[in-house]
């Protein structure tokens, strides 16, 4: 598992109270020694054994350990898209990642529903809560609110800048001249950066509400949230964020959660090769 990179541009411009603390474990995205996804939660419940459970509960039958066999079950259920056994595991992340990604990272919205409900003080199963009343089963995000906290002068800053292809196809992104000055453009993004962190402090010294002032800032910012996501989501998400017409940036975050759910997806046969595999 990659570990995070060391300090590196805008984070070693910081001053030292700025400085971010990773979690133990973190997988570094953005080599920048700021991005990062952490493994956060996990049920105790071996996830790869509550799927087939989940599917052998078709026929009253419940297992206490995982074999190869159930590899292959996991693996079938998949390509036959029998899914919501996949639905019933979960896990839940920590993203640091710059507000562009999340933009992205957030269209993930279904595959999870990791809800405990009682009613009249008895547990009632998820499934049953649903039917009855019809809840969504939305994965969860929850961001830190620019409203209340102010941002610290963290942004992300690429290493190599990219250009577009020349044909129609968007979803790229294709080298730059080798004559293109990346450290020049890269030290102009930090002092634009610099520059409308400025125009966010003053604007708050002048009394405007950080949920106002916010607004002169940049896209690559870093923010950070929790998402809690079935083992589904999660394939759902690495099927497109590991492709190559996925951003480069999303593309590192989705190769972060693959290794740190690893263990989970092979054994249920699913390791996703994907970009940087
Ligand atoms: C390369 C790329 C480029 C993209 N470009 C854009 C863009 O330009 N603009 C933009 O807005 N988005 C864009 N997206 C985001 C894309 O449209 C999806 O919102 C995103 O990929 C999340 O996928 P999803 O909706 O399948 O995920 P989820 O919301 O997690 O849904 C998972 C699955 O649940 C099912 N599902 C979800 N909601 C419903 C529903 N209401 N009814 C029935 N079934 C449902 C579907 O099978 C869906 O695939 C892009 C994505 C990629 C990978």
């Amino acid at each position: 598992m990659e570990t995070v990179a060391p300090m590196d541009t805008a984070a070693q411009n910081l001053p030292p109270h700025l400085h971010p603390t990773l979690p133990p474990d973190a997988v570094g995205t953005l080599d920048d020694g700021i991005g990062f996804v952490a493994l956060v939660d996990r049920m105790q419940t071996d996830p790869a054994l509550k799927v087939v459970n989940a599917a052998r509960i078709s026929y009253d039958k419940q297992k206490t350990s995982f074999d190869e066999k159930d590899g292959k079950l996991c693996q079938f259920l998949w390509e036959h898209g029998h899914t919501s056994p996949y639905r019933h595991s979960f896990f839940t992340f920590h993203w640091k990642a710059p507000l562009f990604v999340f933009r992205q990272a957030f269209k993930y919205q279904v595959g999870s529903g990791w809800r405990k409900y009682e009613v009249n003080g008895e547990p009632v199963s998820l499934q049953v809560f649903d039917v009855l009343f019809d809840t969504d089963k939305g994965c969860s995000w929850n961001e830190v609110s620019g409203r209340y906290v102010q941002w610290g002068h963290e942004y992300y800053i690429p290493k190599v800048m990219r250009a577009n292809p020349p044909h129609g196809n968007k979803q790229s992104s294709q080298p730059l001249p080798a004559s293109f000055d990346h450290e020049r453009e890269r030290s102009l993004m930090r002092a634009e950066c610099e520059e409308a962190f400025r125009l966010y402090e003053s604007r708050i010294q002048r009394g405007v509400a950080k949920e106002i002032a916010r607004m002169c800032l940049p896209q690559n910012v870093y923010t950070q949230a929790y998402w809690t996501v079935s083992l589904q989501g999660i394939l759902h998400f690495l099927d497109q964020r590991l492709e190559p017409d996925a951003q480069y940036e999303i593309r590192r975050y989705a190769e972060a959660v693959r290794a740190l759910v690893a263990p989970e997806l092979e054994r249920v046969g699913l390791m996703r090769p994907g970009a940087g595999a």
